[in-house]
């Protein structure tokens, strides 16, 4: 069921508004309080921009930041994400030192015309991850309508991200979360052919979900990163030092069964000794892997063949990174992958990555602006392809049509 968003809502029912937005400012901060990504805070701002250019009278954000665990913790306080998102829009920027109660509702409506007032930390409160139903009341009285624009956080029912949605209306999708829907959605649901999936990462154990939901629905599932390897012993291969999950081998071996000529591991893998040893760093065939070393990334001959499927596909939707990429010669694998995949949007195929590793490797390869979309949401992207409902978009109102 499609979901209203906030181009759904009239102007009427914007003017002179609070519109509470749940955003995601969970951002990386070094030591010294400085934002060091600001990737989700910048995705945000067509959202606020659009609601308050078209009269709301005030934007009161909700986030978390990391794990302060239910209580006041200064060291995740959002006080200095609040001073970096006046650095990056020419909207005047207020913080509240508290998420909710009488101050914080007098905040909301005390804040001049135009105003962005982000508030405290939601989980220094204990209601928020068990999704209590008094805070969500009272999370609901800091706006009059709700905006969830918070992806990344929308496979948790919290109470600033589920609980809330059930007691302010209207409850819509903010810009990005939209764009997230419609990009994950369609993909999945009426891809262009042939669709091509890439998994990668280090465990088989958390993606296991999202191959089962996929192979029905692509028509080829390329399989590369240390998930290759448990695939590996199931087939009967030695893989040295690999990364393998033994307790997932005969599950591989079921998968590869099932699966059949749809399912294409590496052919090749470039191995060592050591991560550290990477002058010793060498491809061999798969079934040339040795006792005494590990698989670090797919081959050469693999990266031709991914190449190759990327290549000849109108969808690609990739998640988790063909090897070690934070350790060159090691990155070369997930680099051809990022690669193809961008000329194949200019060849104009759609592209799709998901995943916190696989999206920080395509930035880091300057390559995201190439993709059809990057996800901003690690793990609601994963459950997204899984299949499963996102309990954040699932409490927005419905679209009525
Ligand atoms: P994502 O966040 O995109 O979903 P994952 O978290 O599943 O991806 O996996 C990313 C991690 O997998 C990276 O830190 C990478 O170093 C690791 N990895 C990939 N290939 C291998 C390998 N062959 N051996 C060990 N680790 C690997
Ligand atoms: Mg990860």
């Amino acid at each position: 069921m499609a979901k209203e968003t906030i181009r759904d809502l009239t102007d009427a029912q914007l003017r002179g508004r609070r519109a509470l937005v749940r955003v995601d400012f969970n951002v990386p901060m070094d030591d010294h309080g400085a934002v060091t990504d600001d990737t989700r805070m910048r995705a945000a701002l067509p959202t606020l921009d659009a609601l308050l250019a078209r009269g709301t009278r005030v934007a009161v954000l909700l986030s978390h930041l990391g794990r302060p665990k239910g209580k006041p913790d200064a060291r995740f306080s959002l006080a200095p994400v609040a001073r970096h998102l006046a650095t990056i829009t020419a909207r005047a920027v207020r913080f509240m030192p508290c998420t909710v109660g009488a101050a914080a509702v007098q905040a909301t409506t005390a804040a001049a015309a135009g105003t962005i007032l982000l508030m405290e930390n939601t989980r220094f409160l204990p209601g928020e991850e068990t999704n209590d139903d008094a805070l969500a009341r009272e999370m609901a009285k800091l706006g009059d309508l709700y905006v969830n624009d918070a992806f990344g956080s929308a496979h948790r029912a919290h109470a600033s991200t589920e609980g809330v949605a059930h007691h302010l209306h209207p409850a819509v999708a903010g810009l990005l979360m939209e764009k997230e829907l419609r990009f994950l959605g369609d993909a999945l649901a009426q891809p262009q052919r042939p669709f091509v999936a890439i998994l990668g990462g280090a465990k088989i154990s958390g993606k296991i979900d999202v191959i089962d939901a996929l192979l029905p629905k692509v028509d080829r599932l390329l399989v590369g990163g240390a998930m290759a390897c448990t695939f590996f012993r199931a087939m009967g291969l030695e893989t040295g030092t690999s990364l393998v999950e033994p307790d997932r081998v005969d599950m591989a071996k079921a998968l590869l069964a099932r699966a059949g000529a749809k399912l294409a591991l590496p052919e090749d893998a470039v191995v060592a000794p050591s991560l550290d040893a990477t002058s010793a760093a060498h491809p061999v065939a798969r079934d040339g892997i040795t006792a005494g070393d590990a698989m670090f990334d797919i081959g050469p001959r693999s990266r031709d063949l991914f190449d190759h499927e990327i290549a000849g596909a109108k969808t690609v939707v990739w998640n988790g990174p063909m090897g070690v990429f934070e350790k060159p010669p090691f990155d070369r694998g997930t680099r051809a992958v990022a690669e193809a995949m961008a000329r194949a949007t200019s060849a104009g195929a759609t592209t799709i990555v998901g995943g916190g590793d696989s999206a920080a490797a395509v930035d880091a390869m300057h390559l995201a602006d190439r993709m059809t979309h990057v996800s901003t949401g690690g793990g609601a992207s994963l459950e997204f392809l899984e299949g499963k409902v996102l309990p954040g978009v699932a409490a927005l109102d419905d679209r009525s049509t």
